[in-house]
C-alpha cells in the first residue's frame, strides 16, 4: 500500500498559540499535535524524506504558499525530526520549491 502524504491547513494565529504551549510544557497540547494525523490511514509518508511513518509522525509546520494567515502542518518521520533545524528547513524548502515553481518564500524558521 502507498503511504499518504495528508497536508493539513491551520491558521498561523492556533499554531502559534498551541507551540507556546508546547514550549511550556503543556501536555494537553503536546497530544494535540501528537494526535494531528490520527483520521489518517498508515503509513503515513514522511514529508521531507518520503519514509513510510507507521505510529506517530513528528510534526513539522511549514508556511501555506503566499498566505500568511495560514500554515501547513505535515507529517515528518523520526529521523528527520531529530536533524539540526537548518538542515530540516532546507530539506522542506528544495520540495516546496519543487510544489510551488517560482514562489519566492520569505520567512524565518522558527528556533
Ligand atoms: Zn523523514
Amino acid at each position: 500500500m502507498m503511504a499518504e502524504l495528508p497536508i493539513l491547513s491551520l491558521k498561523r494565529a492556533e499554531i502559534t498559540a498551541i507551540n507556546r504551549r508546547v514550549k511550556a510544557g503543556d501536555i494537553e497540547a503536546q497530544a494535540q499535535v501528537q494526535h494531528l494525523f490520527d483520521p489518517y490511514p498508515r503509513p503515513l509518508e514522511c514529508f521531507t524524506c518520503a519514509a513510510e511513518i507507521d505510529g506517530h509522525p513528528a510534526i513539522m509546520f511549514l508556511p501555506e504558499k503566499k498566505e500568511f494567515e495560514w500554515m501547513m502542518a505535515v507529517p515528518i518521520c523520526l529521523e528527520c525530526h531529530e536533524l539540526p533545524p537548518l538542515m530540516r528547513w532546507a530539506k522542506a524548502l528544495k520540495i516546496l520549491r519543487k510544489m510551488w515553481p517560482g514562489v519566492h518564500f520569505n520567512f524565518v524558521p522558527p528556533r
